[in-house]
């Protein structure tokens, strides 16, 4: 809530600020006006193990068409729907899209779903993943549930309970953005996670930060001796992409394979796989 200080009649409100604040205003009440079911939809960014060079997932990503204000981007209106207690409603309909969509895939690939920390704070909520997973045709076990580190401020009695109840249901359960919140390693400690993805900011830095490229093998070395699966995010260059292949990185994702990719590409991308496992450019733009 921006206070008005004033000193001399003059207003020394900052613009930057008050700016922002118009902005996130104007999307919250454009995100209450809008048609959600129509204006919601996503896109599928592959997975790819490199030992074998095949997309073993895709991860789902929401992109929303505001009929008032074009196209806004996630990180923008999923921290305000967060903020406005919008994103229950969002998450339910997104899902349900996501599923949907996934249940057209060959049976060996994965789906994975970023849930927002409040979700999982909401019994209500929580019942209504439950039931979209349980009712979708999709095995569980094909269902990997992401929950945004920098997000898990929130009652971690509560969090660890739904993350129980996600695995129970025979999800995996991975923690996004790894390396980006205030305390990493209490919560692959405090938190049943069955995978770490290792946020894109240590790979951008891999090549003028050599603490970043030591920090990414340390990383991938406790994953592997916690038992967890450790996915690197981000990855965008050749030579990251060799760095990361001598440090054992192997599960990775990244602009390097492919965009986020429409639903109705997926087939011919997964067919141009089979011919060409190394690189899928052809698909991006
Ligand atoms: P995220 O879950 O960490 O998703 C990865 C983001 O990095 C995506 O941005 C993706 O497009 C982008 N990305 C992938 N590869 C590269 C790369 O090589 N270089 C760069 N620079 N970026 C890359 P996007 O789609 O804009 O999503 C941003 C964030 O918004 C996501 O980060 C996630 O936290 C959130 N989000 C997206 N969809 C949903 C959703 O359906 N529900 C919730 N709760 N959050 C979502
Ligand atoms: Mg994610
Ligand atoms: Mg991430
Ligand atoms: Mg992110």
């Amino acid at each position: 809530h921006g206070k008005r200080h004033r000193r001399g009649g003059v207003s020394v409100f900052d613009t930057n600020h008050s700016t922002q604040m118009q902005q996130d205003a104007t999307i919250e009440i454009a995100l209450r006006k809008a048609d959600l079911e129509r204006e919601l939809s996503i896109m599928f960014q592959p997975i790819v193990d490199v030992t074998t060079g095949e997309t073993v997932a895709f991860e789902a990503l929401a992109r929303w068409k505001s009929t008032h204000l074009g196209e806004v981007m996630p990180d923008q209106f999923i921290r305000i729907a967060e903020r406005g207690g919008l994103i229950n409603r969002l998450t339910v309909i997104l899902l349900g899209k996501a599923l949907a969509a996934a249940e057209e895939w060959p049976e060996d690939i994965h789906l994975s779903f970023n849930l927002s920390a409040h979700d999982l704070c909401s019994p209500d909520v929580m019942l209504q993943i439950i039931k979209l997973v349980s009712e979708a045709n999709i095995d569980p076990r094909r269902i990997d549930l992401e929950i945004t580190e920098t997000a898990l401020l929130h009652d971690i009695n509560q969090v660890r309970e739904a993350i129980r109840m996600l695995k129970f249901l025979g999800c995996s359960v991975s923690l996004d953005d790894f390396g980006t919140g205030y305390s990493s390693l209490s919560h692959i400690h405090a938190l049943p996670f069955t995978k770490i993805k290792i946020d894109r900011s240590f790979v951008q830095a891999m090549n003028t930060n050599p603490a970043s490229y030591k920090i990414i093998k340390s990383l991938l070395a406790l994953s592997r001796d916690m038992g967890i699966d450790c996915v690197i995010e981000g990855v965008e260059t050749e030579d990251e992409m060799r760095l990361l292949r001598q440090l054992g990185g192997n599960i990775v994702q990244g602009y390097y394979f492919s965009a986020p990719i429409h639903q109705d590409m997926i087939g011919a991308y997964l067919g141009a796989c089979g011919l060409e496992p190394v690189r899928h450019h052809v698909l991006m733009s």
